[in-house]
């Protein structure tokens, strides 16, 4: 990696740095005392792992300085603080994201290599925190980066699991999942704090008792308590001296409890019941826009959310005597209704803690809380069953029936005699189950609800909650998603970055519409080589990986035709490989055809129990298995599938991808990232009008996108008038063939039958539509080939693919939701 690059020239941001050189010195010296005091050992005995350790704690110790100063200056301002609930943080490796933000990379690398040390040796040696699924704690980690970047208060809430996203191998074609053993070596970016510890209560019953002046109040006796200890992890804004934090919530077993089952003599089982407890932050739920009901997934959600709102009221309340200027102090941002308890969980705490009236409590709440709808997908609606909430949150079941009685009042006296809204509306769904709509707690909980990009929205306010848009037409806006151009581009791709700042300087790295000044360029013969040459070295780079770990060599010469992210029907990745199937049947009946040779890549978990979407991992490693040993095929099509999709590896993957493949049924994928990190590294899109696509192909040009199939109204009404994929397997002779090639055991020669269960959705349902669009899809794609073939046309468009993608940065997001939503002013240090 080039020195003088990541830092400043003039390196005015950074007071404290003094000379270059003395700065070099110092992280030496600092260095080796945390390799002496923290690792006992000396720079001739270190283990590789030791030395990442020191060099962790050296960049930590300057994180905690300026997160000290941070702090001292939001309290010393009073400031608004915004508080980001998710119970997903995906935050990819720390230490180079650190080095960068802090202004210091050079001067580390620097300080390494006098010592003899390589940084990239050290920065691999991290496992990464996996403490998300996908797209949603991704979206967490880019907006605390941002938040950070924009100096504005603020902290990120959520669990501190034991066991983060499972690790993927690909044995035989198979997924097989291995727990994920993330803090196996110690986790050196954490501040454990014991001393803000706060305890949770689950189960039991309530009751009323009156106090002094004969007011009832309720009293909610829990048998079982837990302590939550919070972790902190600081992010630091990019080299503008602020850090924030994200702090993390790990379940220990409340001591007291313990020992009072110690004296009775069951020694077992308080230890049983002190593993039980600690069950609670063991492990992220596997589930990537599914919901899973189990009673685990709602203790943990309960966990978090009553942890950080206790945290965020005894914050408050060292600078507050009462509670009349919460909500304008505070701001808590859902994300989506993984932590909506929070809204029973803050009337529990002012009501029942507090002593607040319940119109004082309710006035607050709903002033305090904004919500961000994340799926159009039923299946991801959060609903739980009244019997689980009469079992572990009997306080907070009687909490959501008041909010409930009186909502419904309300609606009543709107709509006179309108029964069915009521029951549509309610918070309480009666068939066929009695259960709590989480999504609609949040609505009546939140002054506001987002969607994360504009169909996204409309779709929300015309299909998902068009009664709540009807009733509060002004509560839902759209803030379409962004992503952290520090990583997704500076970090992962620093030839480009340094290839753009060579013509516009750096401004780009904080204000992303700055891009737009290398658009001259994107005809110029000398730029256009050094952009291809930077795209074609990261072909290597990842070519190189495909050899390691797939033992497959792949030509970096032939379209990279990429789609990497979670294994998901809506997603389509099956539409992908019924086109590279086509493909492998166009060769095999005409062996000299004229192929413009491709490399498809894809890589992504899918959950462990979604018997489908490892149905389809299975059908790719079975393609792959047969095209890239065939010698008719030869180099014309490779298809790999790269095992372990993490922050990390798609850092390898987005800036080597020439096609970024964006291919979700229109209206399923509520935004997407994925498709932003693609173009903002020079990937074209092939893609459908869904999610931020649509925004992607407005911002970079028609003419710089390739757009295929239905819109999401077609869909939508191709399903209503009766969809009947068969006709569309009889008449289209090319899609009958690649399907019956696959009933014909061409890919599982050893079993005839494996892939029945792909066929069989497709043929009887295909619920997302792929045989509508497939005959789109494979003409555009002979479009995407013809214009790869243009080396000086397509190169211009991925140059203007990254020159126009400004809008997709977090910054941009971060700003909209602090000016509409949050009413929160950046802090900035002097
Ligand atoms: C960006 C990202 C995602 C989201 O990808 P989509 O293509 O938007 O679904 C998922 N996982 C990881 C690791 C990511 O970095």
């Amino acid at each position: 990696m080039s020195s003088q690059f990541f830092s400043q020239d003039n390196d005015v941001m950074n007071v404290d740095s003094g000379s270059q050189e003395s700065q070099v010195e110092v992280l030496k010296e600092d260095f080796i005392c945390n390799l002496h005091c923290i690792q006992g050992k000396t720079i001739n005995l270190a283990t590789p792992h030791d030395y990442y350790m020191a060099l962790a704690y050296t960049v930590r110790d300057r994180l905690l300085d300026h997160r000290l100063n941070t702090s001292s200056r939001y309290r010393k301002h009073q400031a608004k603080t915004v508080y980001y609930l998710s119970a997903e943080f995906l935050m990819g490796r720390q230490l180079s994201n650190n080095l960068l933000n802090l202004g210091i990379y050079d001067d580390t690398v620097e300080a390494l290599t006098q010592l003899g040390l390589n940084l990239q040796d050290l920065v691999v040696l991290e496992a990464e925190p996996g403490l998300g699924n996908g797209g949603l704690g991704r979206l967490a980690a880019c907006f605390l980066d941002s938040l950070a970047t924009l100096s504005l208060p603020a902290i990120g809430y959520g669990i501190r699991y034991e066991f983060g996203i499972f690790d993927q191998l690909i044995i035989n074609g198979v997924q097989i999942e291995r727990p994920d053993k993330w803090l196996r070596y110690g986790n050196p970016w954490e501040v454990y704090r014991p001393e803000a510890s706060v305890r949770v209560k689950f189960g039991g019953y309530t009751e009323f008792h009156p106090d002094e002046s004969g007011q009832m109040h309720v009293r909610w006796i829990g048998d079982r308590e837990i302590t939550g200890t919070p972790y902190d992890t600081p992010v630091p804004g990019y080299q503008n001296q602020t850090v924030n934090r994200l702090r993390l919530w790990r379940a220990y077993a409340t001591e007291e409890l313990d020992f009072a089952q110690f004296d009775r003599g069951d020694y077992i089982g308080a230890v049983s019941d002190k593993i039980f407890s600690e069950n609670i932050s063991k492990v992220l739920y596997p589930n990537d826009n599914t919901y899973q009901g189990k009673q685990l997934r709602l203790e943990q959600q309960y966990f978090f959310v009553s942890c950080s709102l206790q945290d965020i009221i005894n914050r408050y309340r060292r600078q507050y005597e009462n509670f009349d200027h919460f909500h304008e102090k505070v701001a808590i941002q859902l994300n989506d209704t993984h932590p909506s308890i929070g809204v029973a969980e803050l009337m529990r705490l002012l009501v029942d803690e507090y002593n607040l009236g319940w119109n004082r409590a309710w006035y607050i709440t709903k002033h305090v809380f904004a919500y961000t709808n994340h799926t159009l997908l039923s299946e991801a609606l959060e609903t739980w069953p009244v019997s689980l909430f009469e079992s572990l949150l009997p306080r907070h079941l009687e909490i959501i029936y008041e909010i409930n009685q009186r909502f419904l009042n309300e609606i009543r006296s709107r709509y006179p005699g309108d029964l069915d809204r009521l029951s549509r509306m309610s918070l309480v769904q009666e068939d066929p189950e009695k259960k709590i709509r989480m999504a609609h707690l949040s609505c009546v909980g939140s002054y506001c609800i987002n969607g994360v990009a504009q169909l996204h929205t409309d779709l929300l306010k015309a299909q998902v909650l068009p009664d709540f848009h009807d009733y509060w037409p002004q509560k839902v806006q759209n803030k379409t998603n962004g992503i952290t151009p520090r990583r997704w581009l500076l970090l992962s791709n620093p030839q480009l970055s340094k290839l753009i700042s060579s013509k516009i300087g750096q401004d780009w790295i904080t204000d992303l519409d700055q891009l737009r000044g290398i658009e001259p360029y994107a005809d110029d013969p000398e730029f256009q080589q050094e952009w291809q040459q930077i795209k074609y070295d990261h072909k290597v780079a990842l070519a190189e990986h495909i050899l390691l770990f797939n033992d497959l060599e792949v030509n970096p010469d032939s379209l990279f035709d990429i789609q990497v992210k979670r294994m998901h029907e809506y997603k389509r990745q099956l539409l992908n490989v019924l086109h590279i199937i086509t493909l492998y049947y166009r060769i095999k009946q005409n062996p000299g055809l004229n192929l413009v040779p491709r490399t498809f890549i894809f890589a992504g978990k899918a959950a462990p129990g979604y018997f489908m979407a490892k149905m389809v991992i299975q059908l790719i490693n079975a393609v792959a298995r047969v095209v890239n040993h065939d010698p008719e095929v030869g180099d014309r099509l490779k298809v790999v599938f790269l095992a372990g999709y993490s922050v990390s590896l798609g850092q390898k993957i987005y800036p080597a991808a020439d096609l970024s493949e964006q291919i979700s049924m229109a209206g399923k994928e509520a935004s997407g990232t994925g498709n932003m990190k693609f173009a903002l590294n020079g990937a074209v899109t092939i893609g459908t009008l869904d999610g931020a696509n649509i925004e992607i192909r407005e911002e970079v040009g028609e003419e710089n996108f390739f757009l295929f199939g239905l819109t999401a109204s077609q869909a939508q009404a191709l399903k209503a008038k009766g969809y009947d994929p068969k006709s569309y397997y009889h008449w289209n002779r090319e899609l009958k063939m690649v399907m019956d090639g696959m009933a014909k055991r061409e890919f599982s020669p050893e079993n005839p039958e494996l892939f029945q269960p792909i066929i069989d959705s497709l043929l009887d349902r295909d619920e997302y539509l792929l045989f509508a669009d497939y005959a789109d899809y494979i003409n555009c794609q002979e479009r995407v080939s013809q214009a790869y073939q243009d080396r000086a046309s397509w190169t211009r468009k991925s140059i203007l693919n990254t020159a126009r993608i400004g809008k997709f940065s977090s910054d941009r997001a971060i700003a909209e939701y602090a000016r509409d939503i949050w009413h929160i002013h950046p802090v900035y240090s002097s």
